[in-house]
């Protein structure tokens, strides 16, 4: 087992001293927790393939799932990737630094260890200061997955990371909660059409603004359509909380009373309830342990608390949980993503007379 140091640090002032060894720890071979915009972050040396095995091997992740590579400058694009198409520049322009990532053939600098095998590879440019340091100090190109344990709900506060990869990783920073709570939206540009492999908070419209059509992953529209999807990543079962997770849709005083009776009959079974909903019905529900995701309205509050709060259920343990769901807006298709992921799809329509079963 590993000593993990555990750091605390400024956004607005990351520690140069610490960053310096934070990087030197990475040059090195090893593995550093961190915080970005999106989702904390495991990072490892993107261009030894050692690394990339051991953030594998410290999250319990299958070897085929491909890593981000995350950059701080727009011109070390060129030495891991073997062409840069115009859509890049573009979106580049737009949404860099930021959270998007885009799929490019890579070059040979980028063992496949990193990449899953793939003769692609995933980049992403974080906007995050403490981020854009650590690739900084660390050689330029840092390989970093989610930093929780496979499965599991990605962390949005470094306690979260500390929970999962302690003993595992080098040094954790912890740099306060995130921005966004989702992982970066995923587009690959080296099929023709942009196609939109995983959906975040830099959408389908911000995206067709820059490009004209953008395409989404069929596998996305009908996820059960048996289509392997194209980011092998999306296979996998992702998130799902301990507790059994289903998706309530329909009227709003339909679904808080389904629950509420629900919960009931959880209770004489002697199952513990959990609800994530809103601040506007959080009054309603009657269950053990009654969760607002923050105002309706407020997607970014809803994004950002998904992930914290499925987590908590876990700690509770909590035997079965029932969302409200989430559309429209402009994340909403990304919270939705999330959601059905960690209900392994489990959504009951009651408009359409589905129910709630015992
Ligand atoms: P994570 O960093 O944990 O959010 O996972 C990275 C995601 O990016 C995974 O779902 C991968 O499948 C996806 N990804 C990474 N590289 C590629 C690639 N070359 N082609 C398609 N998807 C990729
Ligand atoms: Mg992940």
């Amino acid at each position: 087992m590993l000593k993990t140091e555990y750091v605390t640090m400024n956004e607005a002032s990351p520690d140069p001293e610490v960053i310096r060894r934070a990087g030197q720890i990475i040059k090195e071979g090893g593995l550093v927790a961190f915080p970005t915009e999106t989702v904390y972050g495991l990072g490892g040396d993107a261009l030894n393939p050692a690394s990339s095995r051991k953030i594998y091997a410290a999250k319990g992740r299958p070897s085929d799932n491909p890593l981000i590579v995350h950059v701080c400058r727009l011109e070390d694009i060129e030495l891991i990737v073997s062409e840069i198409p115009p859509e890049a520049e573009k979106l580049a322009e737009a949404f860099w630094p930021g959270p998007l990532t885009m799929i490019f053939k890579k070059s040979d600098l980028v063992p496949k260890e990193t990449t899953g095998g793939l003769d692609t590879v995933a980049v992403r440019f974080p906007s995050n200061r403490i981020a854009q340091a650590l690739i900084d100090a660390s050689g330029g190109f840092i390989a970093a997955p989610s930093a929780n344990r496979s499965g599991r709900p990605s962390p949005t506060v470094a306690k979260y990371c500390m929970e999962d990869l302690d003993g595992r990783v080098e040094m954790i920073i912890d740099g306060g909660e995130v921005g966004i709570g989702l992982e970066s939206t995923i587009i690959d540009l080296t099929e023709g059409s942009p196609v939109i492999l995983r959906p975040g908070f830099v959408n389908r419209k911000m995206l067709e603004e820059v490009l004209g059509n953008v395409e989404v992953d069929s596998t996305l529209i009908t996820p059960d359509s048996g289509i392997a999807p194209k980011a092998p990543g999306m296979k996998y079962r992702h998130y799902a909380p301990r507790g059994e997770l289903v998706i309530i849709e329909g009227e709003r005083d339909k679904v808080v009373e389904e629950v509420n009776k629900a919960a009931a009959r959880n209770a004489e079974l002697g199952l513990k309830t959990g609800v994530i909903c809103t601040d506007e019905t959080e009054e309603l529900y009657r269950a053990d342990s009654v969760k607002s995701a923050g105002r309706r309205s407020d997607e970014l509050s809803v994004a950002r608390s998904l992930f914290r709060i499925l987590r908590e259920f876990d700690d509770e343990q909590v035997d079965r949980i029932y969302s409200e769901s989430f559309g429209g807006g402009n994340l909403g298709r990304a919270i939705m993503n999330r959601l059905m992921k960690a209900a392994g799809h489990r959504l009951v329509h009651l408009g359409r007379g589905e129910k709630l079963q015992d």
